[in-house]
C-alpha cells in the first residue's frame, strides 16, 4: 500500500505526463468500476485517458515505479471481471486510442488504435469492400484492445477462427512502460518465434495493446439465414456435416438455443416468435457467399437435411430484414439474462460431439442441486462453444460457489475448458485449475514475474503471483 504522500506524489507525476484525462478515484463514474459481470469492484486511486502511446508508456513507467496496480480497460463488456477495478489502483482507460489508421484493400489488413470499437472496425472494413470477421452482441461497445486480450470469439469463429487468427500485429506497452512495436503486416513472418500471441488472451496481465494490424477477408455479397427446429442435437451436428460438405465450408455461423431460450424470449415479442416453442433445440444458420453464389444454395441444404427427417420446422429469411430479425433473436440474451439477475455466467467449451450431453448433464445437475434457480442454454456448436446463463445468485455467496463447481466439475469429466471465449479474470480465477495443469500454471506464473517481476499490471485477475517484488 502506497503512503498518502507516495499517493500524491504519484497523482501529481500522472497528470504532469497526462495533460488533462485523470480523474481522481473519488470522482470515477460508475461505469469505470466493473465490466458486465456482478464482481464486487475496490476503489481506484485515479481514472486515466491517455491519448497516445506514449502516454500510455509514461503512465505506466510512473506507476511501475510507485508499485501502483494498473487494470487495463476497454469498453468494458467483459464478462469476467477482468477489468474490475481494485482497491488502489489506477484505471487505464484505451478508449482515446481509437481510430483507423490505415486501410490497406492489397493486404487486406487495417491499422487500429486499441480504443476503436469493433463496429466502427467493422464498419470501415465493409465501406472498403472487405469484412471483418470477428462478431458479437457487444460489438458497439467493446474495443478491438479488448477483443485481443480476451481473445473474443462470438458469432462466426466457425468460418474465420477467434480474435487470435485475424491479428496480424501488435504493439503493447509492458509493466516497466517499454514499448514493443509488433506491427507486421507480412501474412508470413518466420523470423524466429512470435511475441504476438502472448498477449492475446492475457487479459491485461502482461501488457497494455495500444496498436493492432488486423487480417480482413473478401467482402461478403450475400449471407443466408434460417432459423431450424431441430429434433435432436445428433440432428444438428449431422445438419452441419451435411452443410459444411455441400457448401465447401461456407457455413459461417451455426448457434444453438435450447428450449428456455426461446420460451424466456416469448415475453419481450412483440409478435409471435418465429417458430413453435416446444422443440428440443434450435439452430439459428448462417452461409455466406460472394456476387456469384446461388440464391438457393441454403434452401438446397435444409431441404435435403428436412427430407433426412433432421429438421422439424424451419424459417429462412428471404430479405435481409428477416435475417436481421433472426440475428436479433439469437442477441436478445442480454434481455432474458436480465430476467433473472443477478446471474451467473458460463462459457465453457467441450468437444464438438459432447455439446448436448454437457448441456443435459449440466441442466439436471442445475435442477436437482439448485431447483429454485433458472438457467438458460445457448452456444457456438461448431466450436464445442456452451454458454450456460443461471440465476437469480447472490454475487459473490455460497450458491454461485456451488453452481460454479457443479458446473465446472462436469466439464472437467468432459475433458472441456471453464472458459472457451469470455476469458478468466477476477471471476474464475479460482477455477484455473480445472483447466491447466499445475506445470502450465508454474511456467506462467514465471512469465509474469519476468514481464512484470512488481506485479503491478492487471493484479488478482489470470495469473495469480505469490510475492511479487
Ligand atoms: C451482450 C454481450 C455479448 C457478448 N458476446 C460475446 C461473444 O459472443 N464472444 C465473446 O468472446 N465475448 C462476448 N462478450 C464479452 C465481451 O464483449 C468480450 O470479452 C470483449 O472482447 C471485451 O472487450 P472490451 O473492450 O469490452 O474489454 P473490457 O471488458 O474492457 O476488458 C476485458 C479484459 O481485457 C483487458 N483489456 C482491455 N483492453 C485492453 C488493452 N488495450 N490492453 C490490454 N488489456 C486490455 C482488461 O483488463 C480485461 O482484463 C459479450 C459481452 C456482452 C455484454
Amino acid at each position: 500500500m502506497l503512503t498518502d504522500q507516495q499517493r500524491d506524489a504519484l497523482l501529481a507525476d500522472l497528470a504532469d505526463a497526462l495533460a488533462g484525462g485523470i480523474t481522481p478515484g473519488e470522482e470515477v463514474s460508475a461505469a469505470a468500476l466493473r465490466d458486465w459481470s456482478p464482481e464486487t469492484a475496490g476503489r481506484p486511486l485515479a481514472h486515466v485517458r491517455p491519448r497516445t502511446t506514449e502516454e500510455v508508456s509514461a503512465i505506466l513507467r510512473i506507476c511501475n515505479a510507485a508499485g501502483c496496480p494498473v487494470v487495463p480497460q476497454g469498453g468494458m463488456t467483459g464478462l469476467a471481471g477482468g477489468a474490475t477495478a481494485s482497491d488502489g489502483a489506477v484505471l487505464l482507460s484505451l478508449a482515446r486510442l481509437s481510430g483507423v489508421e490505415k486501410l490497406d484493400t492489397d493486404g487486406a489488413l487495417m491499422v487500429v488504435g486499441a480504443g476503436t470499437t469493433l463496429d466502427a472496425v467493422q464498419t470501415a472494413a465493409a465501406e472498403a469492400g472487405l469484412f471483418f470477421a470477428l462478431d458479437l452482441g457487444a460489438r458497439g461497445s467493446c474495443q478491438i484492445g479488448g477483443n485481443i486480450s480476451t481473445n473474443a470469439g462470438g458469432n462466426r469463429v466457425l468460418k474465420y477462427g477467434m480474435m487470435r487468427d485475424l491479428v496480424l500485429g501488435l504493439e503493447v506497452v509492458l509493466a516497466d512502460g517499454t514499448v514493443l512495436t509488433m506491427m507486421n503486416e507480412c501474412p508470413k513472418n518466420n523470423a524466429g518465434p512470435d511475441l504476438k500471441p502472448l498477449f492475446i488472451g492475457s487479459e491485461g496481465t502482461l501488457g497494455v495493446i495500444t496498436r493492432a494490424v488486423l487480417k480482413l477477408h473478401p467482402g461478403v455479397a450475400r449471407a443466408d439465414v434460417a432459423l431450424l427446429a431441430v429434433p435432436s442435437f445428433e440432428a444438428a451436428l449431422a445438419i452441419l456435416r451435411l452443410g459444411q460438405a455441400q457448401s465447401a465450408g461456407a457455413i459461417s455461423a451455426f448457434e444453438a438455443m435450447w428450449p428456455e431460450f426461446l420460451r424466456g424470449l416469448a415475453p419481450h415479442m412483440s409478435r409471435p416468435l418465429p417458430l413453435p416453442e416446444d422443440a428440443p433445440l434450435y439452430i439459428l444458420i448462417e452461409m455466406q457467399g460472394g456476387a456469384l453464389a446461388s440464391d438457393d444454395a441454403l434452401a438446397e441444404i435444409l431441404a435435403a437435411a428436412m427430407e433426412d427427417g433432421l429438421i422439424l420446422d424451419a424459417v429462412l429469411a428471404t430479405t435481409q430484414r428477416d435475417a436481421d430479425d433472426l440475428w436479433r433473436l439469437r442477441d436478445m440474451i442480454a434481455e432474458l439474462q436480465r430476467d433473472i439477475e443477478p446471474v451467473v455466467n458460463f462459457d465453457v467449451s467441450v468437444p464438438v460431439a459432447r455439446i448436448g450431453e454437457a448441456a443435459e448433464r449440466i441442466r439436471s445437475g442445475l435442477a436437482k442441486g439448485f431447483p429454485d434457480k433458472e438457467a438458460i442454454f445457448f452456444g457456438h456448436v461448431g466450436d464445442g462453444n456452451l454458454h450456460v446463463v443461471a440465476g437469480p445468485v447472490t454475487p459473490g455467496g455460497s450458491d454461485e460457489r456451488e453452481i460454479e463447481r457443479c458446473v465446472y466439475e462436469i466439464v472437467r469429466t468432459l475433458s472441456g475448458s471453464i472458459s472457451a471465449e469470455h476469458g478468466i479474470g477476477m471471476h474464475k480465477l479460482r477455477w484455473l485449475p480445472y483447466s491447466r495443469t499445475p506445470q502450465e500454471l508454474a511456467l506462467l506464473r514465471q512469465l509474469k514475474r519476468s514481464m512484470d517481476p512488481k506485479g503491478i499490471l492487471n493484479p488478482g485477475k489470470v495469473i495469480e503471483i505469490a510475492g511479487a517484488d
